[in-house]
């Protein structure tokens, strides 16, 4: 995790929202803290057969418009700040996108690279029975995020249903397919920001043909390579990075064949036929649309001059400080924030809910046409907000989330 303090940036970016929206000292000081914060240690029988303690967190942040809703991160570098920015985020993102969902999220400090099936077991079960009083379909519901797959969700939901004595598919989302996951569910968060730049290329009149970058080759960064050239109807990628390098080709490469190399080596590097660019490079290439898909705080005072996208779509989680910002929105660069770029996830995670309420699936027809709906009115929502105000569209993306939750809260009585 970067050094920055993720949650002071969040609050400092909901502290510019607020005074925009004129918004009264006392929902505004409600909105900067989490409404309940769980921390508990998760004892773990390790496969040498000592036990091992582990340390989890459940920020639940604001639960005025629904459950709150969101993943659980496993990472050695885990932090109860990371946990409470990114559970900030996912207040902001639900809203942002109109469902009728809190923010919430969830972490443990450990490295999955380093444990066995069982042990990986033996810790999602865990970390269930420590939180389930406080979860479930109409409270809190969690989903994957960083090293945490389909098949722990799987674990989660069957240790939970033990502890409660039903089912509850809708307690977890990111299931498996065969245990109430919904189609369309792998590829949701690249398909997603792909819509909401397909629809930027169109407002601004952006080379949808153009050429795009990606940094980060997982998840995100992956099936954005795949999507990009098949919602834009074309599209050249010219450079990928990961953790272990990157490659760069001005006559573009093909980003199934990419995929299928990252899938054999474990890396983009060396990539036959491309050269070598930094993560650093990347970032300063001179692109229609670049996706930063990797870490938080990789714009920054220091690149953000250099930087020469006329579209950047975050599908990371603030890639880019807020000093970085100003920087971007005085040279004109498009920014499309990470809360709108990337709720494609939990839109999909929220048709998931629906279908297993109702106990009916539905075809991933019609997943992507619904995600579709919901990621083109929200960027519009956005970028008019954006025009009208004459704000950067993070800051507008921010005025209307906020404002939505606000209203939330003083409906409920909250705060008078
Ligand atoms: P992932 O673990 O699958 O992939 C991360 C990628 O980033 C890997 O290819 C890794 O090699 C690369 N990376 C790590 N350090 C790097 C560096 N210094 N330079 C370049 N690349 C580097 O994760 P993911 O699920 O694709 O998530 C990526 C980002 O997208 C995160 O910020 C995550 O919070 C955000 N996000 C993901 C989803 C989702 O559904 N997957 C949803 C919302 C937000």
């Amino acid at each position: 995790m970067s050094e920055a303090n993720l949650f002071k940036i969040t609050q400092n970016q909901l502290d510019e929202a607020a005074e925009k929206l004129n918004l009264d000292k006392a929902t505004h000081e409600l909105l900067r803290w989490p409404q309940r914060e769980f921390t508990f240690t998760l004892p773990v029988k390790i496969d040498d057969g000592t036990t091992k303690i582990f340390h989890g967190f459940r920020i639940q942040y604001n639960s005025a418009l629904g459950p709150t809703k969101g993943g659980v991160r496993w990472h050695p570098e885990e932090t109860i700040d990371t946990v409470r920015a990114l559970a900030a985020w996912m207040t902001w993102k639900c809203a942002l996108v109109n469902i009728p969902l809190g923010g919430g999220k969830g972490g443990i400090i450990c490295n999955p690279q380093k444990m066995s099936e069982r042990e990986k077991e033996c810790l999602a079960r865990a970390y269930i029975r420590a939180i389930a009083s406080h979860i479930g379909v109409h409270k809190d519901v969690p989903a994957p995020d960083v090293y945490t797959t389909p098949q722990i969700m799987a674990w989660m939901m069957d240790e939970y249903e033990a502890i409660v004595g039903e089912s509850h598919p809708g307690m977890i989302t990111g299931k498996p397919l065969s245990l109430g996951g919904s189609e369309g569910r792998g590829d949701a968060t690249a398909r997603g920001g792909v819509f909401t730049v397909r629809e930027a290329c169109k407002t601004l009149g952006v080379n949808s043909k153009g050429t795009f970058a990606i940094q980060g080759f997982g998840n995100a960064g992956q099936f954005a390579a795949l999507l990009h050239p098949e919602i834009l109807e074309g599209g050249k990628l010219i450079a990928v990075s990961d953790s272990k390098g990157g490659i760069y080709k001005e006559s573009g490469i093909n980003p199934r064949d990419i995929v299928d190399y990252k899938l054999k080596t474990g890396s983009v590097a060396n990539f036959p036929g491309t050269s070598p660019i930094s993560n650093k490079e990347i970032i300063e290439l001179d692109v229609d649309v670049f996706y930063p898909a990797a870490l938080e705080n990789v714009i920054t005072e220091k690149n953000a001059q250099n930087v020469k996208a006329r579209i950047i779509c975050e599908l990371a989680n603030g890639p880019t400080t807020p000093e970085a910002d100003a920087i971007l929105y005085a040279k004109g660069i498009h920014i499309i924030p990470d809360f709108l770029a990337n709720a494609g996830g939990v839109t999909v995670s929220y048709f998931e809910q629906v279908q297993n309420t109702y106990n009916y699936y539905w075809t991933l027809e019609d997943v992507h046409k619904q995600l579709d709906d919901k990621m083109t009115t929200a960027y519009h929502s956005v970028y008019k907000m954006h025009k009208e105000k004459n704000v950067h569209m993070r800051l507008a993306a921010y005025m209307i989330a906020v404002s939505r939750v606000a209203e939330a809260v003083k409906l409920r009585g909250w705060v008078s």
